[in-house]
């Protein structure tokens, strides 16, 4: 891979340490993913951890280099390698190639667990990296652009979405995340449970994601302990509006 392209794909929050193009996923393959939300970063056929777009430091005072770190190392980079393994040991015939995420996510329903799970885990993940940036002075981060169109049309007001947002996230019981996601065309707020998202085919909300919010304990605990509102107030200052605006484009 040339630079350009390499420094095109870090632009675009999805880049592989190696080369994009793969045997067993093709450029079809590339394409949808592609159409996902430009997330996957896939290596020789095998799912990779993408690199973050900022550094592990780069959303303090409100999100944590530790838990960036641990978060991004451990726990994404589970979900890459137990996704891997899972799809190298499925035989059943209900996954088409290539395996990509939307080709797992539309027949979800009928694949074994550790797919389900590693797939949404490393896919919602890659997501939510991408939706947040640095915001060091703490300046208000507040929708534009389309985003902002959208949300005053259907909710009335930002504070009007980020309330149910907000709620959405802290009333997921247990493990999940918390979405706005499009749905026909609808802008909506809703909540999966454990590593589920609106495009698995029997999810609990079903849509188009164009915001993410782990509220996994692991997502939080070092910095925020318990105070799950807490880690959501701030939070809110580094949602990356433009890729949100991306989404819905
Ligand atoms: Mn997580």
């Amino acid at each position: 891979m040339d630079n350009s392209r390499r420094n095109f794909l870090r632009n675009a929050g999805l880049f592989s340490l190696g080369t994009l193009a793969s045997s067993a996923v093709g450029n079809e393959g590339l394409n949808k993913l592609d159409q996902l939300g430009k997330l996957a970063a896939i290596d020789g056929g095998k799912y990779t951890l993408p690199v973050l777009p900022y550094a592990y430091n780069a959303l303090e005072p409100f999100i944590d280099k530790q838990t960036m770190e641990i978060h991004h190392t451990k726990h994404h980079q589970a979900y890459v390698d137990n996704l891997n393994k899972a799809l190298e040991s499925y035989t059943g015939k209900d996954l088409e190639s290539p395996h990509s995420f939307e080709n797992i996510f539309k027949v979800v329903s009928k694949l074994p667990a550790a797919i389900r799970n590693n797939a949404g885990g490393h896919y919602n993940h890659s997501l939510f990296w991408s939706l947040m940036k640095a915001n060091p002075e703490g300046y208000k981060s507040i929708p534009e652009g389309k985003s902002a169109e959208l949300i005053n049309k259907t909710f009335g007001s930002f504070e009007a979405f980020q309330k149910q947002f907000t709620d959405a996230a802290l009333k997921r019981f247990g493990s999940g995340w918390a979405w706005a996601y499009l749905e026909s065309g609808v802008l909506k707020i809703g909540s999966t449970a454990n590593q589920d998202n609106p495009l698995m085919n029997n999810a609990e909300i079903q849509g188009k994601p164009v915001l993410a919010l782990d509220v996994w304990e692991h997502a939080y605990y070092l910095k925020y302990q318990n105070k799950r509102a807490d880690y959501i107030n701030n939070w809110w200052n580094v949602v990356n509006w433009n890729k949100v605006n991306d989404l819905l484009a």
